[in-house]
């Protein structure tokens, strides 16, 4: 049995609908994550093909869609909501952390407009790779559990097999689920609301002063420490609308992110990203950004009278850019090799990133190279065009170095910059063989080389560290439906 204990499905009603999954014609299970359900102390064996593809209700589950409203590139939609995921129930963990199970692609709900509330395998096995990547990667993210097919087709531009993704989360509460109430008024829904994430995110918050306002400082905290973690691996999230920003700071939806092959700080993939608004470099400013529209939601709970819950939350909001700076450029210097602060080291940091991006030198491996940089090799220098530059840079760093001294300095630089990621084009070539040949090899590959990103691993080919080829390369995202 899944130890289910449903604290969501525990608020008013308006918090959700109440409705099952819709069953599918031949489910089957494409993987279980056994590890992971271990650790929520499920046994595998209860994650089968029916549950997975929601034919089956587990014991104990009370499946819901959730409420939420969001802005979607700056525009604000007051009522979006699960519209294709229905949350099964809640788990605690062996860990003492309660998780939401989740499915994706689990058929239509009140808030699917005009969408059939079904998912296509290619996005749902994008979704297992890159979370799971970022798990190991050590970046807070929701997290695949399991994965099954339905039988059925989707009809999107093509006709494309249908699956479903089993994932967790922290809790699927998200700025929109805050906006959702705010827009309609219903201070004391936001009140609840705020209520439970404190309970289940930030207990320490229930005990300050003003819990409303600790708990928003809790939320900016987390979300500038998690997109330095994303700039420091390349990742570009590509959809970072308020819907798709969590409360608690892990990182959520992987529709159309990708990942930096070379180094380009305006670069972005999603095919719907016209302005560039989500380009990686931009994300800072974004997660700020969707942080305001938080604080707009909690603003009748910060104050007496608006103007100084106005002035509470600005305070507590300007908390976010010197916590990001920080969390930026100690991630940086550890990277770098260099665990001590300097003032030096911006600059020295700046000077790399902007050879690197003139020399299109891909991030990864650059990064990589340095780890053997630390030791003498001259690797890195294979990445850029202008040698006398890498060199005259190398001299700047090594002198940074020696004043320095770290005996494990190659294993701890080794334990920041990862010699694997979930390239672009590995996914898709991944993808496109489950979609178009049934063949699932090339999706447990990658499982498997990107559960210990941070290992050298001799033994496994040389495509999964390598860029594309011209021909190979991923030119756009698009939003995982
Ligand atoms: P997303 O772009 O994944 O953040 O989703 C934005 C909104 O569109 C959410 O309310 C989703 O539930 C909804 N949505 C996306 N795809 C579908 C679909 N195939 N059927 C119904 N609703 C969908
Ligand atoms: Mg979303
Ligand atoms: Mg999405």
């Amino acid at each position: 049995m899944i130890p289910f204990d449903n604290s969501y499905a525990r608020l008013p009603e308006k918090f959700y609908a109440r409705l099952d999954p819709t069953p599918v014609k031949a489910p089957a299970l494409i993987k279980v994550n056994t590890a992971l359900a271990v650790e929520l102390g499920i046994d595998p064996a209860e994650i089968d093909a029916d549950v997975v593809a929601g034919n089956r209700i587990p014991e104990g589950a009370l499946p819901i869609a959730q409420a939420y409203a969001g802005h979607q590139f700056g525009n604000f939609t007051p009522q979006l909501g699960d519209g294709r995921a229905i949350m099964l129930g809640e788990v605690v963990g062996r860990d003492g952390r309660r998780r939401d199970l989740q499915l994706k692609g689990s058929g239509p709900t009140p808030w699917s407009r005009r969408g059939d509330g079904r998912a296509a395998l290619g996005p749902v096995l994008r979704e297992y790779i890159v979370s799971e990547a970022m798990h190991a990667l050590g970046v807070p993210t929701t997290r695949s559990l399991a994965a099954a097919t339905t039988g059925e087709y989707v009809f999107r531009e093509e006709v494309l097999p249908g699956a479903v993704l089993l994932r967790i989360a922290a809790s699927h509460i998200r700025v929109g689920t805050f906006q959702y109430f705010a827009a309609r008024g219903d201070q004391e829904a936001v009140r609840a609301l705020a209520d439970h994430a404190i309970a289940r995110h930030y207990p320490e918050a229930a005990e300050a002063p003003n819990p409303y306002l600790a708990f928003f400082g809790k939320v900016v905290a987390a979300q500038a420490d998690l997109i330095p973690q994303w700039l420091h691996l390349g990742f570009i999230h590509g959809v970072m609308n308020t819907d798709n920003c969590t409360i608690s700071g892990e990182t959520i939806d992987y529709g159309p992110c990708a990942f930096l092959d070379e180094y380009n700080p305006g670069a972005v993939f999603s095919s719907i990203d016209h302005g560039g608004r989500y380009a990686y470099g931009n994300q800072p400013r974004i997660a700020q950004w969707n942080l305001a529209r938080l604080a707009e939601a909690l603003l009748p709970l910060l104050a007496e009278n608006e103007e100084a819950a106005v002035e509470a939350a600005q305070e507590t909001l300007a908390a976010f850019a010197p916590r990001f700076h920080e969390g930026y450029l100690n991630g940086l210097r550890a990277k770098l090799g260099l665990f001590e602060a300097r003032e030096e080291d911006v600059a020295l940091a700046q000077d790399l990133l902007q050879a690197m991006a003139d020399s299109q030198a891909d991030f990864t491996l650059t990064f990589r190279a340095l780890c053997a940089a630390a030791e003498g090799s001259d690797a890195p220098r294979q990445y850029f065009t202008d040698l006398a530059r890498y060199d005259a840079w190398a001299v700047r760093w090594k002198e940074r170095l020696a004043a320095e001294p770290l005996p494990d300095r190659p294993a701890r630089m080794r334990a920041v910059n990862p010699a694997f990621i979930p390239r672009n084009h590995l996914v898709e070539a991944a993808i496109a063989a489950a979609v178009s040949n049934g063949d699932f090899a090339p999706f447990e590959a990658m499982l498997g080389v990107l559960a210990r990103p941070y290992e050298d691993q001799p033994e496994t080919p040389d495509r999964f560290r390598l860029p594309p080829q011209p021909e190979e390369r991923v030119l756009q995202t698009f939003c995982g439906t």
